[in-house]
């Protein structure tokens, strides 16, 4: 079956090991003829050329949220146990994986470092058309998310086969050639067409799904740009960009000839990829002690991969050798792919090296395999250390008899994205690292740059490059300090807040420059008695009320606040509305560029601007169906870089409260500072999270003076949170933020009960919602603990009209994911709300 050869003498060697060869000069020149079309056309070259290549092409290229609910509904149970768990070990090989950043003083005032970064953007490809690799998107969107990746995009095509045909298939795994049915094509005969591997059922009808188990796969690592777009064109899309496909700095994944030399081209154009790739291999290495049916076994998983997939096994014996033959047929016959593996076969091979002399053997297998350098190395053999503690080239190796590479193909938790065709010499696997990239930063002192002048000057001088000796000497010559920066790193003033012994450790989670930030100090804080001739701070001295700047500190307001909510002044913090307040979280905790937040969706709409304003990625968790918190999933977008967690509750628009051990759990469990935004919680009739301010240091509670309170117009915001935090909020805000105007009329109307009022909000709550539910287009009004209802109702867009038509205004909401055909109503006046239900009632 398989070739077999016997002590080839070393010299043969390399020629044995080498890889074959294929002519890709038609290849190529159809690949360049694509890209060229892609990056003239954009979206309209993607159109034409899927539509030439597959026969159709999508509406629109974006997997929309119906289709990810849908393909959710399609995995069987098991199935997502499976990849969950896989999941869980990868992530806990590749988290140790995280490179460390590092400073270092080379020598007294000259101080260097190295900090890794995330890549910016990212996009995955995963091949549709032969093989659905969802486990690779585990192996890819993992690490790119540990690494902190802001944008993570994917590109696979569509298969032909509609969900029903998924389903079908998908039900059938259990007892049939479930394999088959998962990479889409039975047993049909790959057929490579212009960039894409396709199957005959796939040629029918190319405008098919996305295999469910890659979008469910995909939507559980957090992944939600999909692109139903493959071949070539997609490799174009995102190393050019186009209108709807924004390009990325790095591509990473598997894919057919097509994609491979697509990803080869423009990786000479500006665009990083994962590795070069070919196909797929492996090695054994055997003692007497290994399994010929596991040999066989292993063999067979290599080769059911292509037809150019190839297997090499060195064993001791021809006896073996014959054995893993025998063991070969037995097995090939079984599998479903057996036409493609015994093509792989074709390519393999059997090195017996039967020399007696065991160090001698070792000696040769551990040689044969540095040349070899396998994609994986599998040591089945009685001390298989012996071996791999010499083995100087693999992608990854496989250690004893109970190690296949299936283990680490899915679930082990180590990388299947392994450097092939020989350059596991000099290159490894993906990692985490391979999603980041690193800078270095010097900082030199006066002195520091004084005591190197000489040697660098030397050497540039040497050189013949005058122009860099000269941007020494001006320096050394004119050697007065250089302004300096805040930050602590050179020698700035350091917050005491920092300090060691203060605070909790929640403060390392501060972004460096704000930890350090000497604040801006006012006049007035400065001298902060009120008796005397103030000449202090610029003002028109001729009293009118508002001449005088306000007090920064907010004092009075503050401290009536304090009683209202029964804490401390020192834990609040006043904002012009609880925007500023929100804002204020990213730029206090959020490296833009690398740092990310995590809310929940749907919610109120400013985490998202303000996450944007101050260019930090947020992840946005689907609400589980019932609107109930989603805490796995929440907890699953954590990474070093997710400072923030935001939870609104009650939430806007979906008008529910969450439960408070669901919300501590969230705060226990997440590394970072959690924000519960309770706008509404005066319409609630659950505690406000105040009661556990003291417990949890990385709390921030917002809440606000617009709603309840009937503030709306004075923009009075408020947050809650341990004096260390309030400290820093006090530190990054303007110092006048709130005006004086707002402040006095704050405390005149928070003497006021407003108690009266929100019982009757409430009140008219429980009506309007019992009226609308009789209402023949209401088809749902969902329960609500704030002073709105969202409410699900026939048609949103005509009602929303009709209703401003009748001169009232709600807000439509249906557009918002998760509120389809929603809108959301607040509780108004009696009389208003009858209006507004009278409209309704008569909507036809
Ligand atoms: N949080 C939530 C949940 C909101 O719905 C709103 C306003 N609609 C705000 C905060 C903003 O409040 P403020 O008026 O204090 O800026």
């Amino acid at each position: 079956m398989v070739s077999i050869l016997t002590n080839p003498s070393p010299s043969t060697w390399p020629s044995l090991c080498k890889r074959a060869e294929f002519d890709d000069s038609v290849i190529e020149a159809r690949v360049r003829a694509i890209l060229l079309r892609v990056k003239a056309g954009g979206d309209g070259a993607l159109r034409s050329i899927t539509k030439e290549i597959d026969g159709a092409c999508p509406d629109d290229f974006l997997v929309s949220e119906a289709e990810f609910e849908r393909a959710a509904s399609l995995v069987p149970d098991e199935l997502k146990k499976a990849i969950i768990q896989a999941k869980g070990n990868i992530e806990r090989f590749h988290q140790a994986e995280l490179p460390a950043s590092f400073k270092v003083e080379t020598m007294p005032g000259v101080s260097c470092q190295r900090r890794w970064l995330p890549i910016s953007r990212v996009g995955l490809y995963i091949p549709g058309g032969s093989a659905p690799l969802f486990s690779t998107i585990l192996m890819l969107a993992v690490p790119a998310r540990l690494a902190g990746c802001r944008e993570v995009i994917l590109c696979t095509p569509c298969n032909g086969r509609s969900s029903e045909s998924h389903q079908a298939c998908l039900s059938r795994r259990q007892t049939e050639s479930h394999q088959a049915c998962l990479n889409g094509r039975g047993a049909k005969e790959e057929d490579e067409v212009n960039g894409r591997v396709v199957t005959d059922e796939g040629k029918a009808n190319k405008a098919g799904e996305v295999n469910p188990v890659v979008l469910w796969t995909a939507r559980l690592c957090g992944i939600s740009t999909i692109y139903k777009l493959g071949g070539a064109q997609a490799i174009g899309a995102m190393a050019y960009g186009t209108e709807s496909i924004r390009r990325v700095d790095k591509i990473f994944g598997p894919g057919n000839r097509y994609v491979t030399k697509a990803k080869q081209i423009v990786s000479t154009e500006g665009t990083a990829i994962d590795m070069p790739a070919g196909p797929s291999e492996i090695m054994v290495l055997a003692d007497e002690t290994a399994s010929p049916s596991f040999i066989a076994a292993d063999m067979l998983s290599q080769a059911e991969h292509g037809p150019d997939s190839q297997a090499m096994v060195v064993c001791p014996s021809m006896q073996m050798a014959a054995d893993i033959n025998a063991e070969l047929e037995r097995q090939l016959a079984l599998l479903t792919r057996a036409s493609v593996a015994d093509k792989a076969l074709a390519n393999s091979r059997i090195v017996v090296f039967d020399t007696p002399d065991e160090a001698e053997r070792t000696e040769r297998f551990v040689r044969f395999a540095n040349t070899y350098a396998s994609e994986h190395l599998l040591i089945e053999t009685r001390d298989p250390w012996t071996i791999a503690d010499r083995i100087t080239a693999a992608g990854s190796i496989f250690i004893g008899h109970h190690s296949p590479e299936s283990a680490g193909d899915y679930a082990s938790g180590t990388n299947h994205t392994l450097p092939t065709m020989g350059y596991a010499t000099a290159y490894n696997g993906i990692g985490v690292d391979s999603f980041m990239h690193a800078i270095t930063y010097q900082e030199l002192s006066p002195e520091g740059l004084e005591s190197l002048s000489e040697t660098i000057i030397r050497m540039a001088e040497a050189e013949g490059l005058d122009a860099h000796a000269n941007a020494i000497r001006v320096r050394v010559a004119y050697p007065q300090p250089l302004p300096k920066g805040k930050g602590a790193a050179s020698g700035g003033y350091q917050s005491p807040l920092l300090q060691e012994g203060q605070g909790g450790g929640y403060l390392s989670l501060v972004r460096p420059n704000i930890a350090s930030l000497a604040p801006y100090s006012t006049a007035r804080d400065e001298y902060k008695g009120d008796i005397g001739i103030f000449l202090d701070a610029n003002e028109n001295p001729f009293d009118n009320g508002y001449n005088r700047y306000p007090d920064p500190r907010q004092k009075a307001l503050k401290e009536r606040i304090a009683a209202l909510k029964g804490v401390s002044p020192d834990r609040i913090f006043i904002g012009n509305g609880s925007d500023e307040a929100i804002d204020l979280c990213f730029r206090i905790f959020c490296i833009p560029g690398v740092d990310n937040a995590v809310a929940i969706r749907p919610s109120y709409g400013m985490y998202r601007v303000a996450a944007d304003i101050n260019d930090v990625a947020l992840r946005e968790v689907q609400l589980n169906d019932d609107f109930s918190l989603p805490t796995e999933r929440l907890l699953a977008q954590a990474d070093e870089h997710g400072k923030l967690l935001f939870l609104c509750s009650p939430n806007n628009p979906t008008g529910n409260g969450f439960p408070i051990a669901q919300m501590e759990e969230l705060l226990n469990r997440w590394n970072g500072m959690v924000v519960v935004d309770e706008a509404y919680i005066d319409f609630a009739e659950q505690p406000s999270l105040l009661t556990i301010l003291d417990k949890h240091p990385n709390l921030i509670v917002l809440q606000t003076l617009s709603k309840a309170y009937g503030m709306a117009g004075l923009r009075l915001g408020l947050a809650f949170a341990a004096e260390e935090v309030m400290q820093l909020f006090a530190n990054v805000k303007y110092p006048y933020n709130i005006n004086l105007s707002a402040m006095e009329h704050a405390e005149q109307l928070l003497a006021r009960d407003v108690r009266k009022e929100i019982d009757i909000i409430k009140t008219e709550r429980v009506r309007v919602a019992k009226a609308l539910s009789a209402v023949p287009c209401v088809l749902k009004v969902y329960p609500s603990d704030a002073n709105f209802l969202l409410v699900k109702v026939t048609d949103a867009d005509t009602l929303y009209n009709r209703l401003i038509e009748g001169g009232v205004i709600v807000r439509n909401r249906s557009r918002v994911t998760g509120c389809a055909g929603c809108l959301r109503i607040t509780i108004g006046t009696p009389d208003e709300n009858d209006r507004m239900l009278a409209l309704l009632t008569n909507f036809r």
